[in-house]
This record gives structure tokens, C-alpha cells and sequence, in this order.
């Protein structure tokens, strides 16, 4: 455990006090504030702070928590260029967490709540309902393996919700019970520390754990590993808030509208139900609202991509300085790569490794070292000086790109990268002057 700036310690403590920890940036709502859209005017109001709510519903409510790339930096205890390296340590050398006996949330227990009196936000007017959008599902397959995942699960009635199943992981437990006319037990964890929360939203591969891969962030940051309790036979890291124990049906119902990371409404399907059966909490919890489309969705789902991109770039550019998503590009379509080029081509290459390291990438600007990656304006000053649109410009029409993104057919998407790199033999001549 490690003293980090403000004197608070971190990775032993609850969201209330790590939240507290950020002293000024934090925004503290203390008059009561409605579940129903009103903790979205602030958040959007808010858009790179901290919103604690203190009486919703009698509740406290969160949200905007990891919504810059630098207030993660400074919990984790690193610089904000150094996320993307611990991230892709954690995914490559994942490490053993350390069961205990006790938790906080295992202070308050009961059957007797209901979903409808909960803290649950309904963000947006056109959504189909309330929304757990923060909630990270454990699931144990038949072979003891353990996975986390991100789901957002729309509120049906007291105890049922419909959860969105991409198909990955928790998709095929689901589909192998419910082949056999089973139900999957999950537990479902809401209000973690951002170790917690970036470990979720990895896309490693099946067999890989998440809670290992935060056990390692949690090495890095605080020298200690990842703390997790048995709930029902199911491992939960003990800094969570709210647990709940929950079962995903083999029966369907519809789930949406809802507004996913563009900032657009995503469309109704079919999606498996979800029932809870308890409610675990620590003494004065701290429900997590993430805001559909906010800084802080953008922040959960990109950081976990940036290594990838960082690592497909260097397997074909020895150099490779920086990878960022930009905000601009919900970080999920966009992104800028700094290189050291060595020879003519290496950006391209970039540009084309760019996009094997993250496919639903739509559009890659690419510059020398001497750019700040985290700078827009100094990104754009690159391109209006170093790019030349008829030798620059890689163009990729009918590739596979997001289906988030409303312009593309299908997910058929046209790319493009910028070659904002200086020509090797002439560099001097676009150097910024220096005082
Ligand atoms: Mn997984």
C-alpha cells in the first residue's frame, strides 16, 4: 500500500473515500436528486469531474469518477503515457489474488430489497428503462474458471433485469447452461476502484483471468495483490460496494433502447434475464452511475484497447513513442500514434498495424515524437504542416469497423490514416521554432 498525493491511502479503502481523496475536482450534490434523468444533467454538466450524490433515494450515488486519463494515472500511482504499459503487463503476466475470509460489503445482507428502490439512473429519455451501466458480472464455468465482465442490464421489475450478452465470455457460459436448460449463477459488482474496473473491460482470451490481470494492477499500484472474498463459491474483490447474487435465465426478453459509447441509441434485441436473489453492501455504499457516452464510459473502454494498438504498431516500428484515443473519437473510433521514424514507409506501416491492433479503429493519425499525443491542437498542428493529403493519406474503403458507429453499413466502414511523420531527409525544415 502506497501513500499517493493528498495523503490518502489508497487500494485498502472505499469509493466514499477515494472519491473524497480528490478534494477540490469533486462535485457534492447534497440536495436530493431524482434517479429519473436529473443525475444526467449533472454528469453532462460535469463532464471531467468527479459527482457525488448524497440522497438519492436515501442513497449515494457516484459518477464521473475515472472520467481523465490523469485522476487514473494518479490513483494507480503512475504517469498517464505509463497506463497502457501496466495495462499490457497485466494482460500479458497476470497475477494470483489472495483469498480472504471478510469484506466490507458482507456487512449488510438481506432477500427482502427491490431493484424499482435502488439507486439505478435512467439516463436518457429515450432509453427502455433504469440502467445498471458500472456492473461487472463474475461467472464460474465447468472447469472453475473465473470471468469478469462488463454488462449493462436494464431494470424489467422488482428482481429482474434484461442483460446485454456481446458474444464473448459470459455469452457462451450462458449459452452452455441453457443448452442443457440450466441457469448461469453470476454475481454482479457494482461501485470498484478502477483497477477493478479496467481489469473488466480487457478483452483477453477465454482462460485468461480478469481478476488476475487485477491483481497485477493492484501490485503495481499499491504492492499488494488483489483482495477477493467467496460469495456462494464465487470469487468478488472485497473493495466492491454493492454484491449481488444473481442468476441469468435460458429465457429471453427485450432489452433497449439505450445510448451506447457514440453517444447514439443503440436498438431493441432479444437479451437473456437476469434475477437477483440477494443484496450484499458495505455500510453507506456508493452506487457507481456511469454516464452512457461520458468521459468515463470512453476512459473504461478505450484504455484497455490503447496496448493492443501500442503492441501491433511495434512489432512492425521499433520506435514507438505513444498511443492515444482521443476523447474527440469517443476513444473508441479514433486514435494517434507517436513513433521515432527510422526509415521512409514506417508511417504507414503504423497506420496499417493501427488497425490490426484494434479493428474497429476508423481513423489513425500518426506523428513524430516530438508531438503531444495528449494535445489536440498539437496533434492538428502536425497535420497542417507535416501532411500532404496525395502522398500522405492511407484510404481503406469496405473494412470491418464498429458496429457503434451509425455511418457505417453493417459494420462496413471506410478507414483512413494520416501520415503526419516528417520526411527523413529534410526534418530541420519542420522543426517548431525555440526559444
Ligand atoms: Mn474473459
Amino acid at each position: 500500500m502506497l501513500k499517493r498525493p493528498g495523503s490518502i491511502l489508497y487500494g485498502d479503502i472505499m469509493l466514499r473515500e477515494i472519491i473524497e481523496g480528490f478534494g477540490d475536482e469533486v462535485v457534492r450534490v447534497s440536495t436530493p436528486v431524482r434517479k429519473e434523468l436529473e443525475i444526467t444533467r449533472y454528469l453532462l454538466r460535469y463532464r471531467d469531474r468527479p459527482v457525488l450524490f448524497e440522497d438519492v433515494d436515501g442513497w449515494q450515488v457516484a459518477g464521473n469518477i475515472w472520467s481523465t486519463r490523469e485522476r487514473i494515472a494518479r490513483y494507480l500511482g503512475v504517469g498517464k503515457e505509463d497506463i497502457l504499459h501496466i495495462l499490457a503487463d497485466g494482460m500479458e503476466n497476470p497475477q494470483p489474488y489472495r483469498a480472504v475470509k471478510d469484506a466490507p460489503f458482507l456487512k449488510n445482507s438481506t432477500e427482502d430489497f427491490s431493484l424499482l428502490e435502488l439507486p439505478v439512473p435512467r439516463y436518457f429519455p429515450e432509453d427502455g428503462g433504469r440502467y445498471f451501466t458500472s456492473a461487472i458480472i463474475a461467472a464460474k464455468d465447468d472447469d472453475g474458471f473465473v470471468n469478469l465482465s462488463f454488462h449493462r442490464m436494464m431494470v424489467v421489475d422488482e428482481r429482474r433485469a434484461a442483460i446485454r450478452l456481446v458474444p464473448r465470455h459470459l455469452y457462451s457460459m450462458w449459452r452452455d447452461r441453457m443448452e442443457r436448460g440450466e441457469e448461469l449463477d453470476i454475481r454482479v459488482m457494482v461501485g470498484n476502484p478502477v483497477h477493478i474496473l479496467l481489469a473488466g473491460a480487457t478483452s483477453v482470451a477465454y482462460g485468461v483471468s480478469e481478476l488476475e490481470i487485477a491483481s497485477s494492477l493492484s501490485r503495481k499500484a499499491f504492492g499488494k495483490p488483489l483482495e477477493v472474498v467467496e460469495v456462494g463459491g464465487i470469487p468478488v474483490p472485497v473493495e466492491t460496494e454493492f454484491v449481488f447474487e444473481a442468476k441469468i435465465l435460458p429465457e429471453l426478453t427485450d432489452e433497449g433502447p439505450f445510448v451506447d459509447i457514440t453517444g447514439t441509441y443503440d436498438y431493441v434485441r432479444k437479451q437473456p434475464v437476469v434475477v437477483f436473489e440477494r443484496m450484499y453492501h458495505a455500510d453507506n455504499p456508493v452506487f457507481h452511475a456511469l454516464l452512457p457516452g461520458g468521459y468515463e464510459h470512453y476512459m473504461l473502454m478505450g484504455l484497455p484497447k490503447e496496448p493492443q494498438i501500442y503492441a501491433a504498431v511495434k512489432r512492425v516500428v521499433p520506435k514507438v513513442h505513444g498511443v492515444r484515443l482521443t476523447e474527440g473519437g469517443a476513444m473508441w473510433l479514433h486514435a494517434v500514434v507517436s513513433i521515432t521514424k527510422q526509415h521512409e514507409g514506417d508511417g504507414k506501416n503504423a497506420i496499417l498495424a493501427a488497425f490490426a491492433g484494434h479493428p474497429s479503429l476508423k481513423h489513425v493519425t500518426v506523428v513524430d515524437e516530438d508531438i503531444d499525443i495528449y494535445d489536440d491542437r498539437d496533434v492538428e498542428w502536425a497535420v497542417a504542416t507535416r501532411f500532404q493529403a496525395d502522398r500522405d493519406l492511407v484510404l481503406i474503403p469496405n473494412a470491418r469497423g464498429s458496429s457503434l458507429d451509425p455511418s457505417s453499413e453493417k459494420s462496413l466502414t471506410a478507414k483512413w490514416g494520416i501520415d503526419a511523420t516528417k520526411p527523413l531527409g529534410r526534418r530541420e525544415e519542420f522543426e517548431r521554432a525555440k526559444l
